[in-house]
């Protein structure tokens, strides 16, 4: 039985930054980071944003990145 639901075929592959052939992640790109990051600063994975695994990874790297130099919290508010 194919579970394949209205939702499924709706979000296939809406990778944002490959959309916009997005190639490398500035880790100093705070705005750009915080839209990948919880309210309580986590990584929002991938199945909510719809990231492709690549993109993912570069994000997730860009972020501890950012956290070690301070650029975003490790936990907010
Ligand atoms: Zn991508």
């Amino acid at each position: 039985m194919a579970r394949q639901t209205e939702t499924d075929k709706k979000k296939r592959k809406n990778c944002s930054l490959c959309a916009d052939k997005v190639e490398s992640i500035d880790y100093k790109d705070a705005a750009k980071l915080k839209r990948y990051l919880t309210e309580a600063g986590k990584i929002i994975p991938r199945r909510i944003t719809g990231n492709c695994a690549a993109h993912q990874r570069m994000i997730a790297k860009a972020i501890k990145r950012a956290r070690e130099a301070s650029i975003i919290s490790y936990v907010f508010d």
